[in-house]
């Protein structure tokens, strides 16, 4: 297979979940929940984990319930100072560089974060273009309409040669099940449904090997 656009998760796959940059980012949604809503800690955090399980992102379920405006909500959560969590990583750099496809960045999150994430990881030029949650809205990640509005904004012509790049395990069984290459970055979900499995983002050409170009992904 040929690939025709490697498309890279952000949150948790292009760090480590390590990093503790997501933990934070929780830590701010629970607030906000908290303060928007007049909720004790324990409540927002049993409403995150039933609006995520139902929705894909807490947002959405704000969104539905509660009318919540989501720039509001993406500037709050994403308000932390990511050079504690985060260092440039020109490993990376020099890799994501090397491989000769078109690539983009599909999040959950927003464009503005995710422009930062890459500037603090010092990836910015690396990718050609950002595919986020208002562009997918009103949908996300792992529904499918999400994945169909990111292919059409991708230009993609043949879905079996688009190769996703994730963390979340639910994300990559939606990705496989319509058609795409998955591979799943770390460890975050015990059984993997990806066809590929990599323990960094860091071993991102070690899955372009000669049998890859010959087969055809299935
Ligand atoms: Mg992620």
């Amino acid at each position: 297979m040929k690939p025709e656009l490697l498309i890279f998760d952000l949150d948790d796959t292009l760090y480590p979940p390590e990093s503790g940059l997501w933990h934070a980012i929780g830590e701010r949604i629970n607030q906000y929940i908290q303060k928007r809503l007049g909720l004790s800690l324990s409540e927002a955090i049993a409403l995150r984990d039933q609006m995520y399980l139902q929705y894909g992102t807490t947002l959405r379920g704000l969104q539905l319930h509660y009318g919540i405006p989501p720039q509001d909500y993406l500037a709050f959560v994403h308000d932390v100072p990511l050079s504690d969590y985060l260092k440039p990583d020109p490993h990376l750099r020099k890799i994501l560089t090397s491989l000769p496809f078109r690539k983009i960045i599909f999040t959950n999150g927003d464009r503005a974060h995710a422009n930062r994430v890459l500037n603090a990881l010092q990836l910015d030029g690396c990718f050609d273009d950002i595919i986020d949650i208002m562009d997918t809205a009103p949908y996300c990640k792992p529904m499918p309409e999400s994945f169909q509005l990111m292919l059409e904004k991708g230009a993609v012509q043949d879905v079996s040669r688009c190769v996703l790049f994730e963390d979340s395990h639910r994300n990559l069984v939606t990705a496989r099940a319509m058609g795409m290459f998955t591979v799943q970055v770390g460890k975050n979900g015990a059984s993997s449904e990806a066809h590929l499995q990599i323990r960094t983002i860091h071993e991102v050409a070690s899955i372009f090997t000669p049998s890859f170009f010959i087969s055809d992904g299935r």
